[in-house]
């Protein structure tokens, strides 16, 4: 048997077949491009699925079921997206619309979740059951897998750990509060400090990086600076490495899970990220004894399409 798996993102769109063995058979992608119906974005994400499996020369009587992940609030009960600020619609029966173009089981997740299933059953925390997946990219994402099952509270929202507040009345966030860890450490908050600090020193390697056109500053920016030896870079990476920590420190004082897995943009970077995170995790951790493992996803943007192909095993 085979199984689709998607990932809708406020930007692309991919899609792949996973086998019985659960690896990877192909995949495909395409732009979200911002504004569209879900009519639109669900018929692409269909074409997709069925050229790969044209591709491929799989017959649909093979195809198990599809998987679809979704940027937002999904009520996986009822099917339905309920919320997703990357995307222009909202309230849809997603497995309803999605059915008219592919007539199999559907199921629908969260992406952050489908991306901690992924890296659970596939990854970097291949064999554990207590799962945190953390993704630092524009925003900072949480899949939180408890005993095997997705945790998503009593109503449905729960595991939003970008929002907890890790300083009383620091930086604003996007969702409007202030001191929330999003935004402290997404890659979004690393550019901010990058961007501030070369304002303030144009000697830094930061700002000649870019010469001086600030606005070019990204947090691969502030890395490549690091990497120079330049201190207002390597003092920007110490404080971001320690806002990072504090996050972790707490989510593995509350859940004590066998692995954390750090994906998104800023996992690119690998133990440059990792190792001092560890190390503070180490001294922070309650108890004084780390157990937990912290690890670079290995399935990198693939955890979201391969989690999706396996919703059909249940989560719940
Ligand atoms: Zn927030």
């Amino acid at each position: 048997m085979y199984y689709f798996g998607v990932d809708i993102g406020g930007t692309n769109i991919s899609a792949g077949i996973i086998d019985g063995k659960y690896k990877m058979t192909d995949k495909a992608c395409t732009p979200t491009i911002q504004g569209r119906s879900h009519k639109d974005i669900l018929e692409d994400a269909a074409k997709l699925c069925l050229s790969l499996a044209e591709k491929n020369e799989i017959p649909l009587d093979k195809i198990n079921s599809v998987g679809i992940g979704l940027p937002g609030l999904v009520d996986t009960k009822k099917g339905k997206l309920i919320y997703a600020n990357n995307l222009s619609f909202d309230h849809i029966d997603i497995i309803k619309e999605f059915k008219k173009f592919i007539d199999k089981p559907i199921y629908i997740e969260n992406d952050a979740n489908c991306a901690a299933i992924g890296e659970m059953m596939c990854g970097a925390a291949h064999g554990n059951k207590n799962v945190i997946y953390i993704t630092l990219g524009t925003g900072v994402g949480a899949g939180i897998i408890l005993n095997g099952k997705v945790f998503r509270g009593a109503f449905g929202g729960g595991g939003e750990a970008g929002h907890m507040v890790i300083m009383a009345e620091g930086e604003l966030c996007t969702c409007g509060r202030k001191g929330c860890w999003e935004a402290y450490a997404s890659a979004t908050a690393l550019r901010r400090e990058g961007r501030i600090a070369a304002a303030k020193y144009p000697n830094s390697e930061i700002y000649r990086l870019v010469d001086g056109n600030i606005k070019l500053i990204d947090a691969k920016t502030v890395f490549d600076a690091a990497d120079l030896n330049d201190e207002v870079a390597m003092e920007i990476i110490d404080t971001y490495s320690k806002h990072l920590a504090i996050g972790i420190v707490n989510l593995v004082n509350i859940f004590q899970p066998e692995t954390v897995v750090i994906g998104g943009g800023i996992c690119a970077q690998g133990d440059r990220v990792i190792e001092p995170v560890n190390n503070i995790l180490k001294e922070k951790v309650y108890g004084g004894v780390l157990k937990t493992k912290l690890a670079v996803a290995t399935l990198g943007n693939d955890a979201g399409i391969v989690g999706a192909a396996l919703l059909f095993k249940n989560f719940d």
